[in-house]
């Protein structure tokens, strides 16, 4: 067995004070900086640290000046740009790829990210890493669609729930139970 950590959408537009900021952001950010820059905790057991970012160029209607929250969204994560960036205090020295997603389209899943041109199932495939530990930002969106994502190419899934964030708590806490009942082991 061999098991990566992989960091979705941790990045400072889902946290507070970013274009939409979740209210645990920063509390995530702050518990997957201490997991994975400290040597004798669980990271440990990982092969790689992976990353993804949603990456916007032009995705269509995913932005909206009149936003549902749902199917779209006020602009955020714009290529380049600050928001985009991996929120601090996590160590992106420490992070062995970044996958971003999103250029044109909206675009949820991790799964639909590639670096340098290598998608992410065969990144890890290439890897040979056919476990995956997952958390980050929005619970309720990018981290389930990467999740149930993962589950269907076939790797086994735990999902770091104290080291997620959601847009909203209720919806929250239904998409780690949809993560669950598809297979993902919850700790
Ligand atoms: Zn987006």
């Amino acid at each position: 067995m061999t098991t990566a950590l992989l960091i979705v959408d941790a990045q400072n537009d889902f946290c507070p004070g970013g274009a939409l900021g979740t209210d645990r952001g920063d509390e995530v950010a702050n518990k997957i900086a201490e997991l994975i820059s400290t040597p004798d905790s669980r990271a440990r057991e990982y092969s790689h640290v992976l990353a993804t970012q949603d990456w916007h160029i032009d995705p269509g209607a995913h932005f909206s000046e009149t936003p549902d929250f749902r199917d779209s969204w006020p602009v955020h994560c714009v290529a380049g740009s600050a928001g985009a960036e991996i929120r601090g205090p996590i160590d992106t020295s420490l992070i062995d790829a970044f996958f971003r997603k999103g250029e044109y389209s909206a675009a949820y899943s991790g799964f639909e990210g590639s670096s340098d041109g290598t998608e992410l199932a065969q990144w890890l495939r290439d890897h040979g890493i056919d476990t995956l530990d997952i958390c980050g930002i929005a619970t309720d969106h990018c981290v389930r669609a990467t999740v149930l994502d993962a589950l269907k190419e076939g790797f086994a899934v735990r999902v770091l729930g104290d080291m997620c964030s959601p847009v909203d708590h209720q919806r929250g806490v239904r998409a780690l139970e949809e993560m669950r009942d598809a297979g993902a082991e919850l700790s």
